[in-house]
Protein backbone atom coordinates (compact mmCIF):
# COMPACT_ATOMS: atom_id res chain seq x y z
CA UNK A 1 0.00 0.00 0.00
CA UNK A 2 1.39 3.46 -0.49
CA UNK A 3 2.10 6.11 1.99
CA UNK A 4 0.10 9.19 2.12
CA UNK A 5 0.71 9.72 5.45
CA UNK A 6 2.93 12.97 4.68
CA UNK A 7 4.25 15.75 7.72
CA UNK A 8 3.61 19.01 7.06
CA UNK A 9 6.23 20.49 4.90
CA UNK A 10 9.56 21.72 6.09
CA UNK A 11 9.59 18.92 8.92
CA UNK A 12 11.61 16.90 6.81
CA UNK A 13 13.90 19.09 6.06
CA UNK A 14 15.12 19.36 9.75
CA UNK A 15 18.68 17.60 10.57
CA UNK A 16 18.34 15.73 14.28
CA UNK A 17 20.02 17.76 17.06
CA UNK A 18 22.65 15.90 18.30
CA UNK A 19 23.77 16.87 21.69
CA UNK A 20 27.10 16.53 23.34
CA UNK A 21 28.95 13.25 23.61
CA UNK A 22 28.78 12.30 27.19
CA UNK A 23 30.55 8.84 26.47
CA UNK A 24 34.10 7.35 24.90
CA UNK A 25 34.09 3.50 24.36
CA UNK A 26 36.75 1.80 26.23
CA UNK A 27 37.52 5.02 28.28
CA UNK A 28 35.45 4.49 32.16
CA UNK A 29 36.48 8.27 33.51
CA UNK A 30 35.22 10.56 30.63
CA UNK A 31 35.44 14.51 31.62
CA UNK A 32 32.53 16.00 29.67
CA UNK A 33 33.52 19.59 28.14
CA UNK A 34 31.16 18.76 25.35
CA UNK A 35 27.37 21.06 26.41
CA UNK A 36 28.61 23.95 28.17
CA UNK A 37 27.35 22.99 31.31
CA UNK A 38 28.41 24.02 34.88
CA UNK A 39 31.60 22.06 35.98
CA UNK A 40 30.20 22.73 39.37
CA UNK A 41 27.00 21.59 39.09
CA UNK A 42 23.78 23.57 40.72
CA UNK A 43 24.02 25.63 43.95
CA UNK A 44 23.39 23.58 46.91
CA UNK A 45 19.76 25.76 47.68
CA UNK A 46 19.08 24.72 44.26
CA UNK A 47 19.69 20.84 45.46
CA UNK A 48 18.18 20.93 48.46
CA UNK A 49 14.69 22.68 46.86
CA UNK A 50 14.54 19.95 44.12
CA UNK A 51 14.74 17.09 46.89
CA UNK A 52 12.39 19.05 49.22
CA UNK A 53 9.90 18.83 45.77
CA UNK A 54 9.44 15.32 46.29
CA UNK A 55 6.48 15.56 49.38
CA UNK A 56 4.02 17.15 46.30
CA UNK A 57 4.55 14.54 43.65
CA UNK A 58 1.18 14.06 43.33
CA UNK A 59 0.13 17.59 43.05
CA UNK A 60 0.31 19.86 39.54
CA UNK A 61 2.20 22.22 39.82
CA UNK A 62 1.37 25.95 39.72
CA UNK A 63 0.23 27.11 36.07
CA UNK A 64 0.88 30.86 36.20
CA UNK A 65 4.58 30.48 37.97
CA UNK A 66 3.70 33.08 40.10
CA UNK A 67 6.75 32.39 42.62
CA UNK A 68 9.56 32.00 40.09
CA UNK A 69 8.61 34.85 37.90
CA UNK A 70 9.01 37.11 41.26
CA UNK A 71 12.46 35.42 41.99
CA UNK A 72 13.86 36.32 38.37
CA UNK A 73 12.11 39.99 38.11
CA UNK A 74 13.30 40.86 42.16
CA UNK A 75 16.60 39.72 41.34
CA UNK A 76 17.31 41.23 37.69
CA UNK A 77 14.79 44.24 38.33
CA UNK A 78 12.16 42.74 35.81
CA UNK A 79 8.70 43.08 35.62
CA UNK A 80 7.13 40.04 36.63
CA UNK A 81 4.27 40.67 34.27
CA UNK A 82 6.16 40.50 31.49
CA UNK A 83 8.17 36.88 31.70
CA UNK A 84 7.66 33.44 30.93
CA UNK A 85 8.84 30.47 32.15
CA UNK A 86 9.53 27.22 29.73
CA UNK A 87 10.92 23.83 29.48
CA UNK A 88 14.43 25.33 28.92
CA UNK A 89 14.74 28.51 26.91
CA UNK A 90 14.05 25.99 24.08
CA UNK A 91 10.56 25.86 24.65
CA UNK A 92 10.43 29.92 24.82
CA UNK A 93 12.45 29.77 21.24
CA UNK A 94 8.82 26.80 19.86
CA UNK A 95 6.41 29.50 21.49
CA UNK A 96 8.07 32.53 19.65
CA UNK A 97 8.37 30.34 15.84
CA UNK A 98 4.78 28.92 16.72
CA UNK A 99 3.05 31.98 17.68
CA UNK A 100 4.45 34.67 14.46
CA UNK A 101 5.83 32.29 12.37
CA UNK A 102 4.48 30.11 9.27
CA UNK A 103 4.38 28.94 6.01
CA UNK A 104 6.03 31.77 3.36
CA UNK A 105 7.41 33.70 6.63
CA UNK A 106 11.11 33.94 7.30
CA UNK A 107 13.08 33.34 10.11
CA UNK A 108 16.69 35.19 9.92
CA UNK A 109 19.76 34.31 12.10
CA UNK A 110 23.39 34.10 11.47
CA UNK A 111 24.91 31.13 9.39
CA UNK A 112 27.19 30.07 13.33
CA UNK A 113 23.87 30.62 14.87
CA UNK A 114 22.45 28.53 17.17
CA UNK A 115 21.10 24.93 15.61
CA UNK A 116 17.48 25.68 17.16
CA UNK A 117 16.68 28.56 15.24
CA UNK A 118 16.72 26.45 11.50
CA UNK A 119 15.17 23.57 13.40
CA UNK A 120 11.90 25.67 15.03
CA UNK A 121 11.81 27.64 12.24
CA UNK A 122 11.43 24.44 9.83
CA UNK A 123 9.00 23.20 12.23
CA UNK A 124 6.58 25.52 11.92
CA UNK A 125 6.25 25.64 7.67
CA UNK A 126 8.64 28.58 8.07
CA UNK A 127 11.80 29.38 5.61
CA UNK A 128 14.86 29.77 7.46
CA UNK A 129 17.28 32.68 6.24
CA UNK A 130 20.57 32.20 7.15
CA UNK A 131 22.95 35.19 7.24
CA UNK A 132 26.73 35.65 6.64
CA UNK A 133 28.98 36.60 9.49
CA UNK A 134 32.18 38.38 9.69
CA UNK A 135 35.07 36.70 11.10
CA UNK A 136 32.62 34.85 13.39
CA UNK A 137 31.02 37.80 14.40
CA UNK A 138 27.26 38.90 13.66
CA UNK A 139 27.26 41.44 11.33
CA UNK A 140 24.39 43.89 12.31
CA UNK A 141 24.22 45.55 8.33
CA UNK A 142 23.97 41.65 6.78
CA UNK A 143 21.02 40.80 9.18
CA UNK A 144 19.35 44.09 8.35
CA UNK A 145 19.98 43.47 4.65
CA UNK A 146 18.39 39.79 4.84
CA UNK A 147 15.47 41.27 6.15
CA UNK A 148 11.92 41.78 3.80
CA UNK A 149 8.41 41.73 4.37
CA UNK A 150 8.14 38.35 5.63
CA UNK A 151 10.73 38.13 8.27
CA UNK A 152 8.66 37.79 11.38
CA UNK A 153 11.32 37.27 13.43
CA UNK A 154 15.62 37.68 13.50
CA UNK A 155 17.22 35.64 16.26
CA UNK A 156 20.57 36.48 17.77
CA UNK A 157 22.69 34.89 20.76
CA UNK A 158 24.93 37.31 22.40
CA UNK A 159 27.36 36.12 23.68
CA UNK A 160 27.04 33.55 20.71
CA UNK A 161 27.35 29.90 20.75
CA UNK A 162 29.40 28.79 19.56
CA UNK A 163 31.79 31.13 18.76
CA UNK A 164 31.96 33.09 21.98
CA UNK A 165 31.75 36.32 20.45
CA UNK A 166 29.76 39.49 21.42
CA UNK A 167 28.29 42.54 19.75
CA UNK A 168 28.12 45.84 21.72
CA UNK A 169 24.81 46.89 23.41
CA UNK A 170 25.06 49.68 20.42
CA UNK A 171 24.30 47.42 18.34
CA UNK A 172 21.98 45.69 19.23
CA UNK A 173 20.04 48.30 19.35
CA UNK A 174 20.90 49.43 15.84
CA UNK A 175 19.53 45.87 15.16
CA UNK A 176 16.41 46.55 16.81
CA UNK A 177 15.72 49.83 15.61
CA UNK A 178 16.32 48.81 11.88
CA UNK A 179 14.38 45.03 11.28
CA UNK A 180 11.03 45.81 9.75
CA UNK A 181 8.03 46.72 11.55
CA UNK A 182 6.61 43.26 11.47
CA UNK A 183 9.57 41.53 13.09
CA UNK A 184 10.43 40.43 16.62
CA UNK A 185 14.21 40.91 17.52
CA UNK A 186 14.82 38.04 19.91
CA UNK A 187 18.39 38.06 22.04
CA UNK A 188 19.11 34.74 23.22
CA UNK A 189 20.95 35.30 26.64
CA UNK A 190 21.63 31.94 27.59
CA UNK A 191 25.21 33.16 28.72
CA UNK A 192 24.36 36.71 29.41
CA UNK A 193 25.07 35.70 33.38
CA UNK A 194 28.98 35.23 32.44
CA UNK A 195 29.36 38.69 31.27
CA UNK A 196 29.90 40.70 34.29
CA UNK A 197 27.57 43.76 34.37
CA UNK A 198 25.33 42.89 31.32
CA UNK A 199 21.80 42.58 31.13
CA UNK A 200 21.16 40.45 28.82
CA UNK A 201 19.27 43.25 26.57
CA UNK A 202 16.65 43.61 29.11
CA UNK A 203 16.72 47.52 29.20
CA UNK A 204 16.27 47.01 25.32
CA UNK A 205 13.06 45.26 26.12
CA UNK A 206 11.80 47.68 28.45
CA UNK A 207 12.49 50.23 26.14
CA UNK A 208 10.65 48.79 22.55
CA UNK A 209 8.23 46.82 21.95
CA UNK A 210 9.70 44.61 19.07
CA UNK A 211 12.76 42.76 21.36
CA UNK A 212 12.30 39.63 23.62
CA UNK A 213 15.02 38.51 25.69
CA UNK A 214 15.43 34.63 26.38
CA UNK A 215 17.47 33.33 29.47
CA UNK A 216 18.26 29.77 30.96
CA UNK A 217 19.35 27.91 33.63
CA UNK A 218 20.99 25.69 31.59
CA UNK A 219 24.67 27.02 31.43
CA UNK A 220 24.99 29.74 34.68
CA UNK A 221 22.81 27.84 37.02
CA UNK A 222 24.05 24.10 36.12
CA UNK A 223 20.81 22.84 35.63
CA UNK A 224 20.43 21.82 32.19
CA UNK A 225 19.31 18.62 33.15
CA UNK A 226 16.14 20.21 34.51
CA UNK A 227 14.88 22.18 31.43
CA UNK A 228 13.87 25.30 32.78
CA UNK A 229 14.28 29.04 31.04
CA UNK A 230 12.94 32.35 30.47
CA UNK A 231 11.66 34.62 28.14
CA UNK A 232 11.02 38.70 29.16
CA UNK A 233 9.11 40.60 26.59
CA UNK A 234 6.59 43.54 25.82
CA UNK A 235 3.31 42.54 27.26
CA UNK A 236 1.39 42.26 24.01
CA UNK A 237 4.33 39.30 23.14
CA UNK A 238 4.05 37.67 26.30
CA UNK A 239 0.25 37.39 26.55
CA UNK A 240 0.48 35.58 23.01
CA UNK A 241 3.08 33.20 23.86
CA UNK A 242 1.05 32.33 27.06
CA UNK A 243 -2.31 31.32 24.97
CA UNK A 244 0.33 28.67 23.71
CA UNK A 245 1.91 27.56 26.54
CA UNK A 246 0.62 24.50 28.26
CA UNK A 247 -1.10 25.29 31.80
CA UNK A 248 1.86 22.77 33.04
CA UNK A 249 4.76 23.16 31.19
CA UNK A 250 7.09 22.95 34.22
CA UNK A 251 7.24 20.55 37.03
CA UNK A 252 6.89 21.43 40.43
CA UNK A 253 10.93 20.66 40.71
CA UNK A 254 11.74 23.01 38.01
CA UNK A 255 9.93 25.91 39.73
CA UNK A 256 11.18 25.30 42.90
CA UNK A 257 14.59 24.50 42.01
CA UNK A 258 14.94 27.03 39.61
CA UNK A 259 13.64 30.03 42.15
CA UNK A 260 16.43 28.81 44.95
CA UNK A 261 19.17 28.82 41.87
CA UNK A 262 18.42 32.49 40.77
CA UNK A 263 18.30 33.87 44.85
CA UNK A 264 21.61 32.32 45.08
CA UNK A 265 23.71 34.93 43.58
CA UNK A 266 26.57 34.48 46.14
CA UNK A 267 26.79 30.87 43.74
CA UNK A 268 26.40 32.43 40.39
CA UNK A 269 29.10 35.50 41.11
CA UNK A 270 31.58 32.53 41.86
CA UNK A 271 31.40 30.64 38.64
CA UNK A 272 31.44 33.64 36.94
CA UNK A 273 34.65 34.58 38.33
CA UNK A 274 36.11 30.94 37.89
CA UNK A 275 34.99 30.45 34.30
CA UNK A 276 36.41 33.91 33.63
CA UNK A 277 39.79 32.84 34.96
CA UNK A 278 39.89 29.30 33.67
CA UNK A 279 38.41 31.12 30.27
CA UNK A 280 41.41 32.93 30.19
CA UNK A 281 44.14 30.70 31.26
CA UNK A 282 43.39 27.80 28.84
CA UNK A 283 42.86 30.35 25.96
CA UNK A 284 46.32 31.60 26.82
CA UNK A 285 47.77 28.30 27.01
CA UNK A 286 45.90 27.26 23.67
CA UNK A 287 47.56 30.30 21.58
CA UNK A 288 50.71 29.34 22.88
CA UNK A 289 50.21 26.20 21.09
CA UNK A 290 49.51 27.21 18.11
CA UNK A 291 45.63 27.26 18.57
CA UNK A 292 44.19 30.64 18.44
CA UNK A 293 40.72 31.49 19.42
CA UNK A 294 38.40 34.53 19.38
CA UNK A 295 38.53 36.31 22.60
CA UNK A 296 35.04 34.23 24.39
CA UNK A 297 32.59 35.94 26.70
CA UNK A 298 30.66 32.51 27.21
CA UNK A 299 31.86 29.46 29.01
CA UNK A 300 33.17 27.94 26.53
CA UNK A 301 36.14 28.76 24.22
CA UNK A 302 36.04 28.09 20.09
CA UNK A 303 39.57 26.52 19.41
CA UNK A 304 40.37 27.28 15.86
CA UNK A 305 42.95 24.59 13.73
CA UNK A 306 44.69 24.51 10.80
CA UNK A 307 42.24 22.55 8.86
CA UNK A 308 39.49 20.18 9.05
CA UNK A 309 41.62 17.32 9.46
CA UNK A 310 43.74 19.04 12.01
CA UNK A 311 40.78 19.64 14.27
CA UNK A 312 39.12 16.06 13.91
CA UNK A 313 42.76 14.66 14.71
CA UNK A 314 43.09 16.61 17.40
CA UNK A 315 39.52 15.46 18.74
CA UNK A 316 40.32 11.90 18.39
CA UNK A 317 43.06 12.38 20.18
CA UNK A 318 41.46 14.30 23.26
CA UNK A 319 38.42 11.71 23.41
CA UNK A 320 41.47 8.69 23.59
CA UNK A 321 42.37 10.52 27.09
CA UNK A 322 38.76 10.76 27.92
CA UNK A 323 38.47 14.63 27.51
CA UNK A 324 34.97 14.98 25.33
CA UNK A 325 34.50 18.26 23.56
CA UNK A 326 32.44 19.56 20.55
CA UNK A 327 33.05 19.37 17.17
CA UNK A 328 31.15 22.22 15.16
CA UNK A 329 30.76 21.07 11.68
CA UNK A 330 27.21 21.43 12.10
CA UNK A 331 27.78 25.07 12.57
CA UNK A 332 29.97 25.44 9.32
CA UNK A 333 33.26 25.21 11.43
CA UNK A 334 34.81 22.33 10.34
CA UNK A 335 37.96 23.39 11.11
CA UNK A 336 36.75 24.02 15.14
CA UNK A 337 36.46 22.27 18.31
CA UNK A 338 34.59 23.91 21.01
CA UNK A 339 35.68 23.20 24.33
CA UNK A 340 33.44 23.87 27.46
CA UNK A 341 35.28 25.86 30.45
CA UNK A 342 35.59 22.82 33.09
CA UNK A 343 37.36 23.08 36.55
CA UNK A 344 40.89 23.58 36.50
CA UNK A 345 41.88 20.39 36.52
CA UNK A 346 39.90 19.35 33.51
CA UNK A 347 41.05 22.66 31.49
CA UNK A 348 45.12 21.31 32.70
CA UNK A 349 44.21 18.29 30.99
CA UNK A 350 42.79 19.67 27.84
CA UNK A 351 46.20 21.99 27.37
CA UNK A 352 48.56 19.03 28.45
CA UNK A 353 47.23 16.96 25.61
CA UNK A 354 46.82 19.65 23.38
CA UNK A 355 50.36 20.43 24.05
CA UNK A 356 51.24 16.40 23.45
CA UNK A 357 49.46 16.70 19.80
CA UNK A 358 51.36 19.50 18.52
CA UNK A 359 54.28 17.48 19.59
CA UNK A 360 55.11 19.97 22.61
CA UNK A 361 57.01 18.58 25.83
C1 LIG B 1 22.47 26.25 25.62
C2 LIG B 1 21.79 27.28 24.83
C3 LIG B 1 20.46 27.57 25.05
C4 LIG B 1 19.75 26.97 26.22
O1 LIG B 1 18.92 25.97 25.93
P1 LIG B 1 17.99 25.40 27.08
O2 LIG B 1 16.84 24.90 26.31
O3 LIG B 1 17.61 26.52 27.98
O4 LIG B 1 18.78 24.36 27.78
C5 LIG B 1 19.84 28.55 24.30
N1 LIG B 1 20.54 29.24 23.38
C6 LIG B 1 21.83 29.01 23.17
C7 LIG B 1 22.58 29.84 22.18
C8 LIG B 1 22.49 28.01 23.87
O5 LIG B 1 23.78 27.76 23.64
Amino acid sequence: MRNEIKPQPGILDIALYEGGKAHVAGVANVVKLSSNENPFGPSEKAKEAFARSVRSLHRYPVTDHADLRAAIAEVHGLDAGRIICGAGSDEIITFLCQAYAGPRDEVVFTEHGFLMYRISSLAVGATPVEVRERERTADVDAILAACTRKTKLVFIANPNNPTGTMISAAEITRLAEGVPPQAILVLDGAYAEFVEGYDGGAALVDARQNVVMTRTFSKIYGLGGLRIGWGYGPKHIIDVLNRIRGPFNLSTAQLEAAEAAVRDRDYVNKCRAENARMRGWLAGALAELGVPSDTSMANFILARFASQEEAENCDTFLQKQGLIVRRVGGYKLPHCVRITIGDEASCRQVAHAVAQFKGVK
